[in-house]
């Protein structure tokens, strides 16, 4: 099924068109000693991360922005006549030092961040936002763009070229550069305050997860965890200043992990409700404000740029193109998805009333029973799964096991390079003709200063133009097991190793000219295609035995156990589609405001939106609430959280591609290499899926696999 989480594409990052170049500038005097001046001599331009301080950040950053507006100014003023060369290759190769800056920057404050690395990234997100306006709604450079636009079929550009061309002129469009002079001023305002907004937000959360943890007294009150766990719980008590009590981390969906084992009601119930009050309970991280200010300033900024609202502005750049299509998808899909979960609520509390107890299910009880029917149904549960996936196992014999099998691709890991953090992994890629392909790092563990979620990013991306070849990362978080003791992984967590890995290939796949089309630089609601698709490889038998074997005794995994897992993939999917498309529909709720309907009250604005919707059903809330939907309001997914089912219709048509092509062959994964995932943003998305398919995209196989077909 989907994962919503976050994918750090480029884009997100906030620029647009500058990657690394090879060949590195002098060091200017600004940044004597500082490792960012220059691209890195390590492999691949790999960061230097045992160099770079947090005090190097702020000087690059000013430098990196002046140089680049430099560079940029010199294309606009020139005098000769606008050439594809002079200006839109010229652009895509500017601003190497602030790219590698913020690419930097934006990886290590998501995965590794501290006081000192937040306020750098407080203070630079409206500068950013400031330094992106100066470009795009530089008049003269917008000239120079359209004339070429306006000629580009006479300009005789090859395919790549001319729809880098095009991107260019729409990039330009949709930043503002047909506005008034006057407009253009409003609207830096307002990019400049959403910039603000939006970092404060997505500070608050990861502020407000720790701040929330659950704490409880005794041992006795987390019955159900194993003894690993509470001695964890614990030691971060003990780390706190907590001495003799508990201190339970939450993750940052609505749902948390101990609530499928904890045997005591009331703190299922305390633990749900800390989770559901997150950012909205009055703390010092409330966002409740902050909400009601994006909302606002991103209505404003669309009526500005001439759209009905944000949703309209942000939805005409991607596959799904119109709001309308959207809300067909999510509406359309919502009754059925209710209702799958109201009768599973009914087998959830057939349970409860069994077992002579005298209560409704709630929000709380849901993962608890879910797991007893699940044993009742198929007689396995979660416990029985974990000894078989060992993350080694899991990452070695499994993620990269099934990359080998489809591609060719095989992996060496090494200990030379610098990594910010001791459990960081690195790899070499090498492809099937044995050239090195990427380097791959591998940072699984979750950490109180790390961004929840799972995602991936890159240090470099691949370009054939800068010479560049990608540096990509998978960011999970996997809680930690104490030392000496194996880390075991849910299913969950697997499924999303290869999730994140599948993002990864398209990264390292990559096989682009121009750094704005390399890797995952495609709709935002096509990104997770390929991510999701490579998801199949999990339970895919061939894989399944390789990599599934007792931590202990090496033993394989059942073949009955197996099969109880299979069977079980459409259990619960009532509830997983429900909490996933009521977080949609908010998501798209929010944006689809005028700056007029903007409501002073968060909260009654959610449950009205909730109830219009036909999804408010108390025991399934949002799979995030939208005081801490960083999705919806940090920037990265906001009006379009829909993009991982949106994207899944796609992908439950591949699986099926695959398996009546034989499944995990070389032909098949070539196909699909040189199809789709090598060709990044190069061509139209869906142009891309059906030169692969050779057909359009058709929901059946998606309606199917979350049983939304009515039998
Ligand atoms: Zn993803």
């Amino acid at each position: 099924m989907a994962r919503p989480h976050l994918l750090l594409v480029a884009a997100a990052l906030g620029i647009a068109f500058a990657q690394p170049v090879l060949a590195a500038a002098p060091a200017t005097a600004p940044l004597a000693g500082n490792p960012l001046a220059t691209a890195s001599t390590l492999p691949f331009q790999y960061p230097a991360f045992d160099k770079i301080k947090d005090e190097h950040f702020l000087p690059a950053y000013a430098e990196g922005m002046k140089i680049h507006l430099k560079e940029i100014t010199a294309i606009a003023n020139n005098k000769a006549p606008a050439t594809f060369d002079n200006t839109i290759v010229a652009m895509e190769k500017s601003g190497a030092l602030l790219t590698r800056v913020q690419t930097t920057f934006g990886n290590l404050q998501g995965a590794n961040t501290n006081d000192k690395l937040d306020a750098i990234d407080s203070e630079m997100s409206p500068k950013l936002a400031a330094h992106q306006d100066a470009i795009y709604l530089n008049p003269k450079l917008y000239a120079r763009v359209k004339a070429l636009y306006d000629k580009r079929d006479t300009l005789k550009l090859d395919a790549e070229s001319k729809h880098l061309l095009e991107r260019y002129n729409t990039d330009f469009v949709r930043a503002g550069a047909k506005l008034s002079a006057a407009d253009k001023e409003k609207l830096k305002e307002l990019n400049g305050k959403l910039a603000t907004l939006q970092t404060n937000f997505t500070q608050n959360v990861l502020k407000e997860i720790n701040a929330s943890a659950l704490v409880v007294d005794t041992r006795e009150e987390l019955d159900g965890m194993s003894a690993a766990e509470i001695d964890a719980a614990a030691a971060a008590a003990k780390a706190q200043g907590k001495d003799g009590k508990f201190v339970v981390a939450l993750v940052n969906t609505t749902g948390q992990p101990p609530l499928a084992v904890l045997t005591k009601r009331k703190v299922r119930e305390k633990l749900m409700a800390v989770s559901l009050e997150r950012g909205s309970h009055g703390s010092q991280f409330d966002n409740r404000q902050l909400v009601l200010q994006i909302a606002k300033a991103r209505a404003e900024k669309a009526t500005l740029l001439g759209y009905e609202n944000f949703a309209a502005y942000s939805l005409e750049d991607q596959t799904a193109h119109d709001t309308a299509a959207v809300n067909k998808l999510l509406t359309e899909l919502a009754t059925p998805a209710v209702n799958n979960a109201r009768k599973e609520a009914a087998d959830l509390q057939a349970v409860v009333d069994a077992d002579k107890q005298n209560f409704k299910i709630s929000a709380g009880d849901w993962a608890y029973y879910t797991d007893k029917v699940r044993a009742q149904r198929f007689a396995f549960d979660e416990s029985q799964l974990k000894p078989y996936f060992e993350l080694d196992n899991v990452l070695i014999n499994g993620v990269f096991f099934a990359a080998t099998k489809l591609y060719g691709i095989t992996f060496k890991e090494r200990k030379d390079l610098p990594v910010y953090n001791p459990d960081v992994r690195v790899f070499d890629v090498f492809d099937a003709d044995g050239k090195q392909l990427a380097i791959f790092l591998a940072d699984m563990y979750a950490r109180g200063n790390k961004q929840g979620g799972a995602w991936m990013n890159e240090y470099i991306s691949q370009s054939s133009l800068l010479g560049t070849k990608s540096v990509v990362a998978n960011h999970l978080n996997i809680p930690k097991p104490p030392a000496g003791e194996p880390t075991l992984l849910t299913y969950d967590e697997v499924t999303t190793a290869f999730h994140e890995f599948g993002h990864a290939l398209h990264g390292m796949f990559s096989n682009v000219k121009y750094p704005r089309f390399s890797g995952t630089s495609v709709p935002r609601d096509f990104v997770e295609y390929p991510s999701q698709v490579n998801e199949m490889w999990a339970i895919w038998p061939e894989v399944l035995a390789n990599y599934a074997k007792h931590y202990k005794t090496g033993a394989p995994m059942p073949k009955e156990l197996l099969d109880k897992v299979i069977a079980s993939k459409k259990f619960n999917q009532g509830f997983k589609t429900t909490e996933y498309l009521s977080a949609s529909l908010l998501d798209q709720r929010w944006h689809q405001l005028t700056p007029a309907q903007i409501p002073t009250d968060v909260l009654a604005f959610e449950a009205k939106s909730l109830k219009d919707m036909g999804v408010d059903f108390a025991p399934v809330p949002p799979r995030y609430r939208t005081t801490y939907f960083s999705h919806s309001f940090s920037g990265g997914y906001s009006a379009g959280y829909y993009a991982y089912l949106w994207s899944e219709k796609l992908d439950a048509d591949t699986v099926e591609w695959f398996k009546e092509k034989g499944g995990l062959k070389r032909e098949n994964g070539d196909w699909f290499r040189s199809k789709l995932l090598s060709r990044g943003g190069t061509d139209d998305a869906m142009n891309l899926f059906r030169n692969f398919r050779g057909r359009d995209p058709i929901i059946e196989p998606l309606l199917e696999r979350r049983g939304l077909t009515g039998k």
